[in-house]
């Protein structure tokens, strides 16, 4: 069984997050999408809304499995029996953290292998945090984000 992790905050999840889970499925046999439970990002949405609004997407999607995780990435990876952690690079900007966390992650355990996938070009420039930032100023966030997203999306901000 070839098993790979998608870790991230997932604030809320985008097209671009949909397309790397879609290439990356098709690579392994499961791909758990690892929503990230960090009190230190104050994230928009909470957990439960994260994972609740990934369900609602990704887990139509034959062979994902969507779950929160706390703590070390390589020893969640390690209790899942994952062999690899993807990740996905939009731009040179993405380069240097990734790389940096790549590489610790492989001194921590040499067993875990980042894979990096690129998204399709029109989502090179979508994060969630732009995502945040446009439907925070009332501007049309619909092509970016599935329609549930783009809905909890308004709700947050006409409160
Ligand atoms: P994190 O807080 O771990 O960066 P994110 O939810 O922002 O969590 O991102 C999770 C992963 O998805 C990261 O590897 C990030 O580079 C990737 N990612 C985010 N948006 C996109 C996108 N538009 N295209 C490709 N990869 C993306």
């Amino acid at each position: 069984m070839r098993r790979a992790i998608y870790p991230g905050s997932f604030d809320p999840v985008t097209n671009g997050h949909l397309d790397v889970i879609e290439r990356a499925r098709k690579l392994f046999d499961e791909v758990i999408v690892a929503v990230a439970h960090n009190d230190e990002k104050q994230p928009l949405f909470s957990l439960k809304e994260r994972l609740d609004l990934l369900r609602e997407t990704a887990s139509k999607i034959n062979n994902v499995r969507i779950v929160k995780f706390k703590g070390l990435l390589v020893n969640f990876a390690q209790a899942q029996k994952a062999g690899a952690v993807i990740r996905g690079l939009r731009a040179v900007s993405d380069f240097e953290f990734e790389f940096q966390m790549a590489l610790m992650n492989r001194k921590l355990d040499a067993a875990v292998e980042t894979i990096f996938l690129m998204p399709k070009e029109e989502y090179t420039y979508l994060s969630s945090r732009i995502v945040k930032e446009i439907a925070r100023l009332g501007g049309d966030i619909s092509s970016f984000v599935p329609t549930c997203v783009a809905k909890a999306l308004n709700r947050k901000f006409t409160r």
